[in-house]
């Protein structure tokens, strides 16, 4: 530890009293954080999930983004602004767009594309399918699940699909032992 002279530390501990002690302040300070808004046409497949400090700012940014900043007002499509459930998106420390896991869109209730078919799907007709074997997660509509699937989300109804599977193959199993019947 440096000596120093009683007069010495006197005028640091002034010094110290006098400074305004902004970055300290600074860093203690919580961070202001941005609601998440979703942005978009109902029907269109134009929405985008947007932090910013205000519905209004939120608009405008998607406005920006789709190049629309300068547009006619005519040329503007009608825009639903809509808050999101912290609980989901959690506020942010910039204003950005924010991309969702396929969880937090189905938490949104938001439609999903079938990986497999492609087909677009309603929360109540798809499942996401959690991230394994190093991919991500993903979204897979009923009429495309298959019975390994069940494996991961839904351990009871894989057993039932199992055993329905097993059940077909017995029956099947018959006819083919008399091709020719
Ligand atoms: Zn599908």
């Amino acid at each position: 530890m440096p000596h120093l002279s009683r007069r010495a530390a006197l005028s640091l501990a002034v010094g110290a009293a006098a400074s305004p002690l902004l970055p300290a302040i600074a860093v203690a300070a919580p961070p202001t954080l941005f609601p998440v808004w979703t942005v978009g046409t109902p029907g269109e497949m134009n929405w985008r999930v947007i932090a910013a400090a205000t519905e209004d700012a939120a608009r405008k940014l998607w406005l920006e983004w789709e190049s629309l900043d300068d547009a006619d007002e005519d040329d503007i499509p009608e825009l639903d602004v809509r808050p999101t459930n912290p609980a989901v998106v959690e506020p942010q420390e910039y204003e950005s767009e924010i991309s969702l896991t396929c969880e937090q869109y189905e938490s949104l209730g938001w439609d999903q594309i079938c990986e497999r078919c492609q087909c677009e799907s309603d929360p109540s007709n798809y499942r996401v399918l959690p991230a394994m074997e190093g991919k991500s997660s993903f979204v897979v509509c009923h009429d495309c699940m298959r019975t390994e699937d069940w494996k991961h989300i839904d351990p009871d109804m894989y057993e039932e699909e199992l055993a329905a599977e097993r059940e077909s193959q017995t029956a099947q199993a018959p006819k083919q032992a008399q091709p020719n019947e």
